[in-house]
């Protein structure tokens, strides 16, 4: 299949489609790819060919996008999509003043154990059949409303049924019915819970934050990332949302693909953080600072200081109920003084860095084919016209 008519193609890996955006030796803008009337043909659903039209060879099949922007689908990392109910009042009540201290979460897991597994299952497919009509196309999805053995199996298993991006949060909040006794829910989730959870996740999680009482220490949050990693999973952490914790620095220390969040950090954060360029990626999601009105993190400070970010939605029923990454994008440009090439490499390759993926987030020869379409001739749109309908996945299904 032969994809033409694309007035601006944004490869995030140079013009050829082969240089590694994160080859330092090359500049910016080759690293970011920009080719003006491009095409690229998709064999077997990767990438075969990148480059001017003027220059495409033959295909069975031409798909003419009629002179918009195409770039790499977005890779959205970070997302809670299996729950049921909603929180709009607790979101109304925000905005009038009432903080937010992660407590809600309790009233989304009472809502989650009550639906039964098609309600949650429509729920989770109308919510990622949203994200890709905005242009993603791989999603990470958590558990984590669940928080029985039970709940968190169900949760992991109808999140595998539309992602390989599945990671284990029983170590979300302390459940109500815990409240009492977090040692016994840490046993539970160290123990039996992760053990019936593990064949359907691909990560571990932990919201570290002893700024809240319902989310973990650093003691607890180690215990539960190291029985993860003892498991077989690869190590996530939220961290350093409502105050400078201890969550970046342990991160680090234990080799995380992924800390997310990095609201508040201090000097020794930031090291610590481009000491482990490479190993694990600051991830930022400032929908969550827009919905909860929090100042946002500094990613100027991040990226100046050569740490790997990424952007991602962070979608979820309390803090931030988007599932879209390019709002994300026009926040990062808008809020976070991210350059628009910046915003979109974040949200692309950083987030496929993110889930330490290379076949992704990139169009480059042998990745996945996985375009957006965009409703513009160029990617600054993405910042320059926010809110609006831009990006969309390009179904490539007869293809395959
Ligand atoms: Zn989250």
């Amino acid at each position: 299949m032969l994809v033409t008519g694309i007035a601006e193609l944004v490869t995030c890996a140079g013009p050829d489609g082969a240089t590694p955006v994160d080859d330092l030796a090359a500049s910016a803008a080759d690293r970011l790819g920009v080719v003006a009337d491009a095409a690229v043909v998709v064999h077997d659903g990767r990438v075969a060919w990148v480059g001017p039209a003027a220059g495409a060879p033959p295909a069975d099949r031409v798909v003419d996008v009629g002179g918009r922007a195409v770039v790499p689908g977005f890779v959205d990392s970070h997302s809670h999509l299996v729950y049921a109910g909603d929180r709009a009042a607790e979101f109304t009540a925000r905005m009038a003043g009432t903080p937010y201290d992660g407590g809600g979460i309790g009233v989304s897991v009472a809502a989650t154990r009550a639906a039964s597994d098609d309600e949650l299952r429509a729920l989770l497919r109308t919510r990622v059949a949203e994200m890709r009509s905005l242009g993603t196309t791989t999603v990470e999805v958590k558990s984590g409303y669940g928080l029985t053995v039970d709940d968190e199996v169900r949760s992991l298993r109808l999140a595998r049924e539309v992602t390989d991006e599945t990671t284990f949060l029983g170590a979300h909040v302390v459940p109500p019915e815990a409240r009492d006794d977090r040692d016994a829910y840490l046993d539970l989730v160290c123990g039996p819970m992760l053990e019936a959870c593990a064949p359907y996740a691909r990560w571990v999680d932990v919201f570290c934050e002893p700024a809240s009482p319902h989310a973990f220490t650093e003691d607890e949050a180690r215990r539960v990332l190291t029985a993860g990693a003892r498991a077989g999973l690869g190590l996530r952490l939220h961290g350093n949302q409502l105050s400078a914790g201890p969550g970046v620095r342990l991160a680090v220390e234990l080799g995380a693909a992924s800390v997310d969040h990095c609201t508040y950090l201090t000097d020794a954060d930031v090291e610590a953080l481009v000491g482990a360029a490479g190993t694990t990626v600051a991830t930022l999601l400032p929908g969550v600072e827009f919905s909860t009105r929090s100042p946002y993190p500094d990613a100027r400070r991040l990226l100046d200081a050569g740490v790997d970010v990424a952007l991602a939605t962070d979608c979820n029923p309390g803090t931030c109920n988007t599932a879209s990454m390019p709002f994300v994008v026009a926040l990062a440009v808008r809020e976070m003084r991210m350059t628009p090439a910046e915003a979109l490499v974040a949200a692309t390759v950083g987030g496929a860095r993110a889930l330490r993926r290379t076949d992704i987030g990139r169009i480059a020869v042998g990745a996945r084919a996985d375009l957006a379409v965009l409703e513009a001739p160029s990617f600054e749109h993405l910042a320059y016209r926010p809110g609006m309908p831009l990006a969309r996945a390009l179904d490539r299904s007869p293809d395959e």
